[in-house]
């Protein structure tokens, strides 16, 4: 056992007894940690200040080689998150990706996952409203392609045509990759027009630009294909308040951004482009 002091982002907690808490953060050293933070509940119930979510800090734990759950000792922050904690859009969207990151991270060095995800938590705490959906869908992309599964997008899986060609495509989640409007015809998978193949692109490459057309269908398409690529053995708890959160912003916008196209669980819906073919 040593006691070892790292950068650490806190990704979630949940209560391990009536005044115990096991503490999980993302570490560039080693991966995820999970610490038991003994009498931590009864300390912040006496008005200390309580570690919030997605805080960003100093982490000194007890490190047990070979063993999942390590000794809390302490967490020192500078930043508050304050600013995602108050807004249930910025909230479910960082705590989507954080789940992607649980689900898929072991306790392994990666520096760069972990530049990478306080780099997005650092954009959703900032970016101006409406350009969250985009922000956060894109933060959700380009950590499944950290994690090695990066969708095929410029090219029918078929018939290897050049994407977005003419008409409705269909996404394969199970593929990892689109097949075009004539390929596409009399499958299966979510239905997804030239426009919205043209976000997508631009989702996964990172950059993102202005409101996204139809974000719940978007962000239905990324969590179906990280379930699946991921193998998640239950759905996302984030995203069914990140998918109302997306849907009340895209009313506020005037229908634009939210999920009045139809979200694609049910077979034959679509994201936006064009008319169905
Ligand atoms: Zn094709």
């Amino acid at each position: 056992m040593s006691l070892v002091t790292v950068p650490a982002v806190l990704l979630r907690s949940y209560p391990y007894s009536e005044s115990s808490l096991v503490l999980r953060f993302l570490t560039p050293e080693h991966g995820v940690v999970s610490a038991l933070a003994k009498g931590v509940r009864r300390r912040s119930s006496r008005g200390e200040t309580p570690m919030e979510t997605f805080q960003r800090g100093s982490l000194t734990f007890l490190y047990r080689e070979e063993r999942d759950l390590h000794g809390f000792r302490d967490f020192q922050s500078p930043i508050s998150s304050r600013p995602l904690a108050g807004d249930l859009l910025r909230f479910s969207g960082a705590s989507f990706l954080a789940e992607l990151v649980l689900t898929h991270t072991m306790q392994e060095a990666n520096s760069r996952l972990f530049t990478h995800l306080v780099g997005l938590l650092d954009r959703i705490e900032t970016e101006a409203r409406a350009e969250l959906p985009g922000v956060i869908l894109s933060g959700a992309w380009t950590l499944l392609l950290d994690f090695g599964f990066p969708p095929a997008l410029a090219e029918c899986l078929d018939c290897g045509e050049e994407l977005p060609g003419e008409g409705m495509g269909r996404f394969d989640v199970e593929g990892g990759g689109i097949r075009c409007g004539v390929c596409a015809r009399g499958g299966e998978g979510p239905r997804i027009g030239p426009e919205a193949q043209v976000d997508l692109r631009r989702l996964v490459s990172g950059t993102p630009s202005g409101p996204l057309r139809g974000a719940a269908a978007h962000l239905s398409l990324v969590e179906r294909y990280a379930l699946y690529h991921l193998a998640g053995r239950r759905p996302f708890h984030a995203t069914t308040l990140l998918r109302t959160s997306l849907v009340q912003l895209g009313t506020e916008d005037g229908g634009e951004g939210g999920g009045e196209m139809g979200p694609m669980e049910e077979e034959g819906a679509s994201l936006p482009g064009i008319p169905d073919a």
